[in-house]
Protein backbone atom coordinates (compact mmCIF):
# COMPACT_ATOMS: atom_id res chain seq x y z
CA UNK A 1 0.00 0.00 0.00
CA UNK A 2 2.64 2.05 1.03
CA UNK A 3 4.76 1.52 -1.59
CA UNK A 4 1.97 2.12 -4.31
CA UNK A 5 1.46 5.27 -2.69
CA UNK A 6 5.03 6.19 -3.05
CA UNK A 7 4.61 5.18 -6.67
CA UNK A 8 2.13 7.00 -7.75
CA UNK A 9 3.28 10.00 -6.02
CA UNK A 10 6.42 9.70 -7.36
CA UNK A 11 4.73 9.19 -11.65
CA UNK A 12 2.27 12.32 -10.37
CA UNK A 13 5.69 14.59 -9.85
CA UNK A 14 7.48 13.31 -12.64
CA UNK A 15 4.47 13.88 -15.09
CA UNK A 16 4.23 17.31 -13.47
CA UNK A 17 8.04 17.86 -13.97
CA UNK A 18 7.52 16.74 -17.57
CA UNK A 19 4.43 18.47 -18.25
CA UNK A 20 6.01 21.70 -17.41
CA UNK A 21 8.18 21.57 -20.61
CA UNK A 22 11.76 21.95 -19.35
CA UNK A 23 12.97 18.93 -18.21
CA UNK A 24 16.63 19.29 -18.77
CA UNK A 25 19.56 21.03 -17.40
CA UNK A 26 18.39 22.79 -14.52
CA UNK A 27 18.76 21.24 -11.25
CA UNK A 28 15.84 21.92 -8.42
CA UNK A 29 16.95 24.57 -5.88
CA UNK A 30 16.96 23.58 -2.04
CA UNK A 31 14.87 25.95 -0.58
CA UNK A 32 15.03 26.89 3.13
CA UNK A 33 11.79 29.12 5.24
CA UNK A 34 13.12 32.49 6.52
CA UNK A 35 11.15 35.21 8.30
CA UNK A 36 8.27 33.29 9.52
CA UNK A 37 7.59 35.79 12.38
CA UNK A 38 7.44 38.32 9.71
CA UNK A 39 5.32 36.10 7.24
CA UNK A 40 2.99 35.96 10.55
CA UNK A 41 2.97 39.43 11.16
CA UNK A 42 2.60 40.42 7.65
CA UNK A 43 -0.46 38.08 7.57
CA UNK A 44 -2.16 39.56 10.63
CA UNK A 45 -5.27 40.84 8.68
CA UNK A 46 -6.11 38.14 6.81
CA UNK A 47 -9.74 37.17 7.19
CA UNK A 48 -12.18 34.15 6.05
CA UNK A 49 -14.74 34.68 3.80
CA UNK A 50 -12.75 37.34 1.65
CA UNK A 51 -11.44 36.40 -1.84
CA UNK A 52 -7.94 36.04 -1.69
CA UNK A 53 -4.34 35.07 -3.77
CA UNK A 54 -1.74 33.24 -2.46
CA UNK A 55 1.48 34.49 -2.99
CA UNK A 56 5.33 33.16 -1.82
CA UNK A 57 9.06 35.38 -1.96
CA UNK A 58 11.68 32.92 -3.49
CA UNK A 59 15.10 35.29 -2.49
CA UNK A 60 18.11 33.69 -3.53
CA UNK A 61 20.83 33.90 -1.04
CA UNK A 62 24.10 34.13 -3.68
CA UNK A 63 22.62 37.49 -5.03
CA UNK A 64 25.58 39.60 -5.29
CA UNK A 65 26.42 42.25 -3.06
CA UNK A 66 26.41 45.05 -5.50
CA UNK A 67 22.29 44.42 -6.21
CA UNK A 68 21.12 43.33 -2.60
CA UNK A 69 23.01 47.15 -1.77
CA UNK A 70 20.37 48.51 -4.00
CA UNK A 71 17.83 45.94 -3.43
CA UNK A 72 16.81 43.94 -0.15
CA UNK A 73 14.33 41.34 1.00
CA UNK A 74 13.34 44.20 3.61
CA UNK A 75 12.76 46.60 0.57
CA UNK A 76 10.37 43.41 -0.63
CA UNK A 77 8.93 42.97 2.07
CA UNK A 78 7.68 46.80 2.16
CA UNK A 79 6.67 46.92 -2.08
CA UNK A 80 4.49 43.80 -0.49
CA UNK A 81 3.02 44.99 2.02
CA UNK A 82 2.14 48.17 0.09
CA UNK A 83 0.54 46.04 -2.59
CA UNK A 84 -2.10 43.97 -0.07
CA UNK A 85 -2.94 47.72 0.93
CA UNK A 86 -3.90 48.06 -2.85
CA UNK A 87 -5.82 45.29 -3.48
CA UNK A 88 -7.38 44.96 -0.02
CA UNK A 89 -9.06 48.28 -1.68
CA UNK A 90 -10.22 46.33 -4.63
CA UNK A 91 -11.43 43.33 -2.02
CA UNK A 92 -8.50 41.28 -2.39
CA UNK A 93 -6.55 40.24 0.45
CA UNK A 94 -2.50 38.70 -0.24
CA UNK A 95 -1.70 36.45 1.53
CA UNK A 96 2.34 35.78 2.31
CA UNK A 97 2.55 32.09 2.30
CA UNK A 98 6.25 31.80 3.05
CA UNK A 99 9.68 33.68 2.51
CA UNK A 100 11.98 31.01 1.26
CA UNK A 101 15.52 31.33 0.87
CA UNK A 102 18.57 29.13 -0.91
CA UNK A 103 21.04 29.04 -4.25
CA UNK A 104 20.06 29.47 -7.51
CA UNK A 105 22.24 28.40 -10.06
CA UNK A 106 24.11 31.67 -10.63
CA UNK A 107 23.20 31.25 -14.22
CA UNK A 108 20.10 32.33 -13.68
CA UNK A 109 20.41 35.85 -11.99
CA UNK A 110 20.61 37.43 -15.40
CA UNK A 111 17.91 36.09 -17.47
CA UNK A 112 16.54 37.00 -20.86
CA UNK A 113 13.02 36.49 -20.83
CA UNK A 114 11.84 36.18 -24.76
CA UNK A 115 13.16 36.51 -27.66
CA UNK A 116 11.74 38.01 -31.15
CA UNK A 117 12.74 35.17 -33.08
CA UNK A 118 9.75 33.85 -34.14
CA UNK A 119 7.43 36.55 -33.71
CA UNK A 120 6.20 39.97 -35.74
CA UNK A 121 5.96 43.29 -35.05
CA UNK A 122 1.85 42.64 -34.42
CA UNK A 123 -0.84 45.05 -34.69
CA UNK A 124 -1.81 45.70 -38.21
CA UNK A 125 -5.25 44.61 -38.20
CA UNK A 126 -6.12 43.47 -34.69
CA UNK A 127 -5.27 44.72 -31.50
CA UNK A 128 -2.07 43.54 -29.60
CA UNK A 129 -4.52 41.22 -27.43
CA UNK A 130 -5.56 39.64 -29.78
CA UNK A 131 -2.23 39.42 -32.37
CA UNK A 132 -0.44 37.68 -29.07
CA UNK A 133 -2.90 34.87 -29.41
CA UNK A 134 -1.36 34.58 -32.51
CA UNK A 135 2.13 34.15 -32.06
CA UNK A 136 3.99 32.75 -29.33
CA UNK A 137 5.26 34.53 -27.02
CA UNK A 138 9.05 33.76 -27.48
CA UNK A 139 9.70 32.73 -23.79
CA UNK A 140 13.46 31.45 -23.87
CA UNK A 141 14.34 28.25 -22.78
CA UNK A 142 16.68 30.11 -20.21
CA UNK A 143 13.81 31.22 -18.51
CA UNK A 144 11.78 28.32 -18.58
CA UNK A 145 14.27 26.27 -16.92
CA UNK A 146 15.00 28.65 -14.78
CA UNK A 147 11.45 28.95 -13.09
CA UNK A 148 11.15 25.06 -13.16
CA UNK A 149 14.42 25.30 -10.96
CA UNK A 150 13.15 27.30 -8.88
CA UNK A 151 9.46 26.91 -8.24
CA UNK A 152 8.75 23.87 -6.18
CA UNK A 153 6.33 21.21 -7.43
CA UNK A 154 3.04 22.18 -5.81
CA UNK A 155 -0.58 21.07 -6.64
CA UNK A 156 -1.66 24.57 -6.50
CA UNK A 157 1.47 25.18 -8.85
CA UNK A 158 -0.93 26.91 -11.52
CA UNK A 159 -2.91 29.06 -9.14
CA UNK A 160 0.06 30.60 -6.52
CA UNK A 161 1.60 33.28 -7.52
CA UNK A 162 5.73 33.00 -7.10
CA UNK A 163 7.80 36.69 -6.57
CA UNK A 164 11.42 35.49 -7.58
CA UNK A 165 13.97 37.75 -7.08
CA UNK A 166 16.61 37.94 -10.26
CA UNK A 167 19.40 40.67 -10.84
CA UNK A 168 18.85 41.19 -13.81
CA UNK A 169 15.43 39.90 -16.43
CA UNK A 170 15.42 41.48 -20.18
CA UNK A 171 12.97 41.41 -22.47
CA UNK A 172 12.64 42.32 -26.43
CA UNK A 173 9.72 44.52 -27.90
CA UNK A 174 9.81 45.56 -31.17
CA UNK A 175 9.57 49.71 -31.70
CA UNK A 176 7.51 51.27 -34.64
CA UNK A 177 10.32 54.10 -36.57
CA UNK A 178 8.33 54.81 -38.73
CA UNK A 179 5.07 53.29 -41.69
CA UNK A 180 7.44 50.31 -42.97
CA UNK A 181 10.40 49.98 -40.12
CA UNK A 182 10.19 48.39 -36.98
CA UNK A 183 13.31 48.52 -34.50
CA UNK A 184 14.04 45.52 -31.82
CA UNK A 185 14.86 46.42 -28.59
CA UNK A 186 15.68 44.64 -25.42
CA UNK A 187 14.88 46.50 -21.97
CA UNK A 188 16.04 45.48 -18.54
CA UNK A 189 12.53 45.20 -16.34
CA UNK A 190 12.17 46.07 -13.10
CA UNK A 191 9.92 43.26 -12.59
CA UNK A 192 8.18 40.91 -14.82
CA UNK A 193 5.00 39.07 -14.95
CA UNK A 194 4.92 36.87 -17.55
CA UNK A 195 0.78 37.73 -18.06
CA UNK A 196 -1.24 35.16 -19.67
CA UNK A 197 -2.35 38.00 -22.42
CA UNK A 198 1.07 38.05 -24.17
CA UNK A 199 2.00 34.56 -22.18
CA UNK A 200 -0.87 32.10 -22.88
CA UNK A 201 1.71 29.83 -23.89
CA UNK A 202 3.58 29.54 -20.34
CA UNK A 203 3.75 26.19 -18.98
CA UNK A 204 0.65 26.15 -16.88
CA UNK A 205 2.81 24.95 -13.95
CA UNK A 206 5.07 27.79 -13.92
CA UNK A 207 2.62 30.55 -14.88
CA UNK A 208 2.44 31.57 -11.52
CA UNK A 209 5.72 33.27 -11.54
CA UNK A 210 6.82 37.38 -11.67
CA UNK A 211 10.39 38.55 -10.92
CA UNK A 212 11.22 41.71 -9.27
CA UNK A 213 14.49 43.24 -8.99
CA UNK A 214 13.86 47.24 -8.52
CA UNK A 215 11.54 49.63 -6.74
CA UNK A 216 10.77 52.24 -9.63
CA UNK A 217 9.41 52.88 -12.39
CA UNK A 218 6.13 52.67 -10.46
CA UNK A 219 4.75 53.00 -6.92
CA UNK A 220 5.11 49.38 -5.68
CA UNK A 221 6.39 47.29 -8.75
CA UNK A 222 4.97 44.43 -6.74
CA UNK A 223 1.52 45.27 -7.34
CA UNK A 224 2.11 46.48 -10.38
CA UNK A 225 3.04 43.32 -11.36
CA UNK A 226 0.74 41.63 -9.46
CA UNK A 227 -1.93 43.93 -11.51
CA UNK A 228 -0.71 42.59 -15.15
CA UNK A 229 -0.98 39.18 -13.68
CA UNK A 230 -4.33 39.04 -11.49
CA UNK A 231 -5.94 41.52 -14.11
CA UNK A 232 -4.20 40.25 -17.01
CA UNK A 233 -3.88 43.65 -18.78
CA UNK A 234 -1.07 45.41 -20.01
CA UNK A 235 -0.42 49.20 -19.43
CA UNK A 236 -3.77 50.78 -20.09
CA UNK A 237 -6.01 53.42 -17.97
CA UNK A 238 -10.01 54.73 -18.14
CA UNK A 239 -8.94 55.60 -22.60
CA UNK A 240 -5.71 54.78 -22.85
CA UNK A 241 -5.07 51.33 -24.90
CA UNK A 242 -2.55 49.43 -23.77
CA UNK A 243 0.78 49.89 -25.16
CA UNK A 244 4.98 49.00 -23.85
CA UNK A 245 5.38 51.87 -21.79
CA UNK A 246 2.69 54.69 -20.41
CA UNK A 247 4.37 56.90 -18.22
CA UNK A 248 1.45 59.10 -16.21
CA UNK A 249 -0.37 59.30 -13.46
CA UNK A 250 -3.78 57.09 -12.93
CA UNK A 251 -4.12 53.63 -12.47
CA UNK A 252 -1.73 50.85 -11.01
CA UNK A 253 -1.21 49.61 -14.58
CA UNK A 254 0.55 53.41 -15.99
CA UNK A 255 4.20 53.78 -14.89
CA UNK A 256 3.18 56.46 -12.20
CA UNK A 257 2.50 56.53 -8.78
CA UNK A 258 -1.07 55.39 -9.35
CA UNK A 259 -3.03 52.61 -7.64
CA UNK A 260 -6.41 52.75 -9.00
CA UNK A 261 -8.00 49.44 -9.68
CA UNK A 262 -11.27 50.91 -11.10
CA UNK A 263 -14.89 48.60 -12.26
CA UNK A 264 -16.68 49.24 -15.06
CA UNK A 265 -16.25 49.50 -18.82
CA UNK A 266 -14.83 52.93 -18.09
CA UNK A 267 -12.15 51.45 -15.42
CA UNK A 268 -11.53 48.63 -18.50
CA UNK A 269 -13.55 46.09 -16.00
CA UNK A 270 -10.19 46.11 -13.98
CA UNK A 271 -11.52 44.88 -11.04
CA UNK A 272 -13.59 42.88 -12.19
CA UNK A 273 -11.36 40.89 -14.40
CA UNK A 274 -8.97 40.94 -10.83
CA UNK A 275 -12.10 39.30 -9.08
CA UNK A 276 -12.67 36.44 -12.40
CA UNK A 277 -8.40 35.26 -11.98
CA UNK A 278 -8.55 31.75 -11.51
CA UNK A 279 -5.66 32.41 -8.85
CA UNK A 280 -8.54 33.96 -6.76
CA UNK A 281 -9.91 31.67 -4.13
CA UNK A 282 -12.62 31.94 -1.28
CA UNK A 283 -11.73 30.14 2.12
CA UNK A 284 -14.68 29.35 4.13
CA UNK A 285 -14.58 29.28 8.24
CA UNK A 286 -13.70 25.41 7.85
CA UNK A 287 -11.08 25.76 5.86
CA UNK A 288 -12.90 24.71 2.43
CA UNK A 289 -11.54 26.62 -0.66
CA UNK A 290 -13.61 27.90 -3.43
CA UNK A 291 -11.13 28.20 -6.71
CA UNK A 292 -12.26 30.69 -9.45
CA UNK A 293 -12.65 28.97 -12.26
CA UNK A 294 -9.67 27.89 -14.75
CA UNK A 295 -8.79 29.56 -18.21
CA UNK A 296 -10.59 27.84 -20.98
CA UNK A 297 -8.22 28.72 -23.64
CA UNK A 298 -4.72 29.51 -21.68
CA UNK A 299 -5.85 32.78 -20.27
CA UNK A 300 -5.25 35.42 -23.16
CA UNK A 301 -7.07 38.58 -22.74
CA UNK A 302 -10.28 37.65 -23.81
CA UNK A 303 -10.27 34.19 -22.85
CA UNK A 304 -14.07 32.98 -21.87
CA UNK A 305 -14.13 33.34 -18.48
CA UNK A 306 -13.92 37.02 -18.43
CA UNK A 307 -17.66 37.28 -20.74
CA UNK A 308 -17.70 41.05 -21.25
CA UNK A 309 -15.65 41.90 -18.98
CA UNK A 310 -13.34 42.80 -22.05
CA UNK A 311 -12.73 46.28 -24.16
CA UNK A 312 -12.50 45.98 -28.24
CA UNK A 313 -10.78 48.56 -29.39
CA UNK A 314 -8.78 48.32 -33.19
CA UNK A 315 -5.24 47.57 -33.89
CA UNK A 316 -2.50 50.08 -32.96
CA UNK A 317 1.40 49.63 -32.72
CA UNK A 318 1.63 48.74 -29.25
CA UNK A 319 2.46 45.62 -28.21
ZN1 LIG B 1 4.00 46.81 -16.45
Amino acid sequence: MRLTRILILASVLSFAYLASGFSEGAERVEWSMIRQDTVHEVNGDIRAGLPTVDVGIYFPDNLDEAFTNEYSLDILIRDFVDAKAIFEVAGVQLNLLWIKTGTIDPSFLEIQANTLNSTTPGGFYVNMYRDSVRQDSGLTREAGEAFDSIIEVDRDNHRTVYLVVLQSVFMSFYEQLDERTWEARNITTGGLSFPGYSYPDMPRRLRGAITVNKTYPVRSVVAHELGHKLMNVSHEYRDVDPQHEVRAEGGLMLYGSGTDILSGAEGRWHRERLHLSPFVYVESSDGARRWNPDYEEGGHYYDPIYGDKVVHFGPGNAD
